[in-house]
């Protein structure tokens, strides 16, 4: 349930209202919005009744968020939450971001060398893992703690924002210490522990989609990091599993239509896994840019070949360079 206050409520009513509704055993949550705050009631299993509340002083309405997901739907809260990263940068709200960089950090060179090029071409955060997830055990696994040193070198020299995954909770208090952004993969999804122990943090998160994740899965693993005290959330369409074979998934650009109509949390597009195939990327990124979304992630490598992990997919300087210039042009058509 979402109760409305009057624009003209004070503290103390929004005060009452919270009261009450710990006094029946639900949790409250003060929503405050530019015209008037609202009281989200959560913690309740069946309807929570509105009588309890209309009667109140400052009290609006009291009505039924009939979503699932609750925080994070437009029905609790119309604005667009806004991530503010200080130095001018916001994420939501209308603003538009490029994040990019290597898919893993894999020497002090080439982390450096990519975030001079990709800060000149115009982004505003650098991505690069640390800690990889991969399929296989023999694989690169990522630098680890020298690889969000290298990140943080590379923030120093270029002023970008950083964006880094975390792979688990164990390592979560290491990679907050260092990322602007903390990135949980589309294998950690619904990783509940992952996602209650990000909530309980302030860092902002981009949560990415599970590879056979429904839209309404990806907001209900939202709904656990915000539950958990965090807002600053954002969610990523990175691609999902299909029949589809001839690419690595299968990007769904619909998602990212639905995602924006549904939540409040601003919606990242991740072409780059969402295809798996670089001379793709610049196609899907457009789309995805004209459909609305907040931010894009872009692997970008300076030798793709030489990539110890997603050089196929990953673009050159000179093709992200070309790409800022198209995106740029495309803004005015959201
Ligand atoms: C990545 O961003 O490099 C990555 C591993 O992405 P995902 O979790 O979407 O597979
Ligand atoms: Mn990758």
């Amino acid at each position: 349930m979402l109760i409305v206050m009057e624009p003209n409520a004070t503290q103390a009513d929004i005060d009452t209202v919270m009261e009450r509704v710990a006094a029946l055993g639900y949790t409250a949550r003060a929503l405050p919005g530019a015209q008037r705050t609202a009281v989200a009631v959560t913690g309740n299993d069946g309807a929570v009744q509105a009588d309890a509340f209309v009667c109140l002083k400052g009290v609006k309405s009291a009505v039924r968020v009939s979503a699932p997901y609750k925080l994070v739907s437009r029905e609790v809260r119309a604005e667009d939450t806004v991530i503010d990263f200080g130095n001018g940068v916001t994420v939501g709200g209308g603003s538009f971001n490029v994040m990019a960089g290597p898919c893993s950090v894999e020497s002090r060179e080439q982390i450096i060398e990519t975030a001079k090029v990709v800060a000149d071409a115009g982004a505003t955060f650098l991505r690069g893992g640390a800690y990889k997830p991969r399929t296989s055990p023999y694989a690169f696994q990522g630098l680890k703690k020298e690889g969000l040193e290298l990140l943080a070198e590379a923030r120093e020299v270029t002023g970008l924002k950083v964006i880094t995954e975390v792979k688990d909770t164990e390592s979560l208090p290491l990679v907050a210490e260092y990322a602007d952004v903390l990135q949980i993969g589309a294998r950690n999804m619904q990783n509940y522990s992952l996602l209650e122990a990000v909530g309980r943090q302030d860092r902002p998160v981009m949560l990415k989609r599970g590879m056979s994740a429904t839209i309404k899965e990806l907001l209900m693993a939202a709904e656990y990091i915000v539950n958990a005290g965090n807002t600053q959330v954002m969610l990523c369409e990175r691609g999902i599993r299909t029949f589809e074979t001839m690419t690595r998934n299968t990007f769904d650009i619909g998602a990212i239509h639905m995602l924006k109509q549904l939540t409040h949390l601003p919606v990242v597009a991740d072409p780059s896994h969402g295809i798996g195939i670089w001379h793709g990327v610049p196609a899907l990124a457009r789309a995805a840019t004209v459909v609305g979304v907040d931010a894009l992630i872009i692997e970008v490598h300076p030798r793709p070949s030489e990539a110890l992990s997603d050089g196929p997919q990953s673009l050159t300087p000179k093709n992200f360079r070309a790409l800022m210039g198209q995106l740029n042009q495309l803004r005015t058509l959201q």
